[in-house]
């Protein structure tokens, strides 16, 4: 397989995880494909010489760490999750950032693709954490027999923020 470089257009040639990670005995049969000038690597699925995605540089990989860290609790189990499993999640994420599903994968993102996700996945909790909040206050103030005008504010921000396109949660 033929994989060639995004920074200078070569091919990148296939080595093995103890090349890359001299620390990590766990990562030492894993193929990589590396383009060393450009410091710029990428890994490969399970035992195969297939890549995840396109050799990134040092700058690129840490911002793919970031996306993944940013996205994946939000199909893992814990108190981030939003979704049932890793397909729905993938498939939210393709629609938001207009890429299709097949291609929606953090290993093939560049810098703005994984700063956009590191973004919405970011956001994906406070709008609606803002809304009960709104929606709360909203209650309180009926109670307490508020003035129509306040009353309109606090719905309208709380329009404001289903708006967002999270309404869906
Ligand atoms: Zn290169």
């Amino acid at each position: 397989m033929s994989i060639l470089c995004p920074y200078c257009g070569k091919e990148a040639a296939l080595t093995t995880g103890n090349m890359i990670y001299p620390t990590r005995p766990d990562l030492a049969h894993k193929k990589f494909y590396r383009c060393r000038p450009c410091d710029a690597y990428v890994g490969c699925h399970g035992n195969t010489d297939r890549p995840l995605g396109t050799p990134a540089n040092r700058e690129l990989r840490g911002l793919r760490n970031r996306a993944h860290a940013t996205f994946d609790p939000l199909w893992k189990e814990g108190d981030k999750q939003l979704f049932n499993d890793r397909t729905g999640a993938y498939k939210w994420l393709s629609e938001q950032l207009g890429v299709p599903r097949s291609e929606c994968h953090i290993a093939m993102f560049n810098i703005d693709q994984c700063k956009k996700v590191v973004e919405l996945c970011g956001r994906a909790h406070t709008p609606s954490a803002d809304l009960i909040d709104l929606e709360r206050r909203v209650d309180e103030l009926r109670g307490e027999q508020p003035s129509a005008s306040l009353l309109n504010t606090a719905r309208a921000a709380s329009y404001e923020a289903r708006g967002m396109g999270w309404g869906a949660w």
